[in-house]
């Protein structure tokens, strides 16, 4: 659990940033009622045919495209969802001139509902969907309401814009990213067990001043030197 001096910490880094930057993952979402991979009510817990990671590889997709997109479908295509507080907060403070941008390793779009400008999205997102034959645009509202494997006009399968395992990074958004991180004076993590990489190596560019993270249970990177804030991230940022 966290104290009241872990918050007013929380509050006098966030007051006295100019160009602080948020990293953060699925954890961000589960108040939102998404779940996230590592938690006890996780993706992982939940019996599968196969591991998430697995579901969610270039391969996969691929090899098993159907039932890429049953899984994809049930569990991955959320967009009935509101931002909750983490959310809402940190479009706040960028506003305020406090947060000078969101790295994120979701793909549920929250953020910029929440109103965030400044997001880099590492792993893409579900609301852009293109075909994999000639690159058109495909709504996401017709893979949500179709059921079989999704084709454009042209034959093609289409594909979310969403980085699966096995795929790299997009180098612009990872580029912006990284510049961020590294200009940023603080940085704010939460929500993420910083077990996917290279994502989860971002946050090594940071040369700033102080880094706090948010997290129910200690994330998988040796934070040493870090103030850890043990706790449910929109609880404690609708505090500040
Ligand atoms: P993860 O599941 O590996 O870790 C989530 C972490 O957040 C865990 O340490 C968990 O204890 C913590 N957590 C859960 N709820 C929290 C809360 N309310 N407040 C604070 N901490 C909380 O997630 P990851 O590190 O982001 O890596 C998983 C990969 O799968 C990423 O690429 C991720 O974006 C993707 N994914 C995305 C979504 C989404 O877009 N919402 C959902 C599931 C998985």
């Amino acid at each position: 659990m966290y104290t009241e001096s872990d918050i007013a910490n929380l509050r006098a880094v966030i007051k006295n940033s100019k160009r602080a930057v948020f990293f953060g993952g699925a954890g961000v979402s589960t108040e939102s009622g998404i779940p996230d991979f590592r938690s006890r009510d996780g993706l992982y817990s939940q019996k599968y045919k196969y591991p998430p990671e697995t579901m969610l590889s270039s391969e996969f997709f691929w090899s098993h495209t159907q039932e890429f997109y049953d899984f994809y479908r049930e569990k991955m295509l959320v967009t009935d969802v509101s931002p909750n507080a983490a959310h809402y907060k940190l479009a706040e403070w960028e506003r305020e001139g406090h947060i000078a941008a969101v790295v994120t390793q979701n793909i549920d779009g929250l953020h910029q509902k929440a109103g965030s400008k400044n997001v880099f999205e590492l792993h893409g997102s579900i609301y852009r969907n293109f075909c994999t034959k000639c690159k058109m645009p495909f709504p996401v509202q017709r893979i949500q309401k179709g059921k079989g494997i999704p084709r454009c006009a042209c034959g093609g399968i289409v594909k979310p814009d969403v980085v699966l395992y096995g795929e790299p990074l997009d180098e612009n958004v990872l580029d912006g990213a990284v510049k961020a991180i590294r200009a940023a004076d603080n940085l704010i993590i939460g929500g993420t067990s910083l077990n996917v990489y290279p994502a989860a190596a971002l946050v090594d560019y940071f040369r700033g001043e102080n880094v706090v993270v948010i997290n129910k249970g200690a994330p998988a990177k040796d934070m040493r030197g870090v103030t850890f804030i043990d706790g449910k991230i929109g609880e404690v940022f609708s505090q500040i």
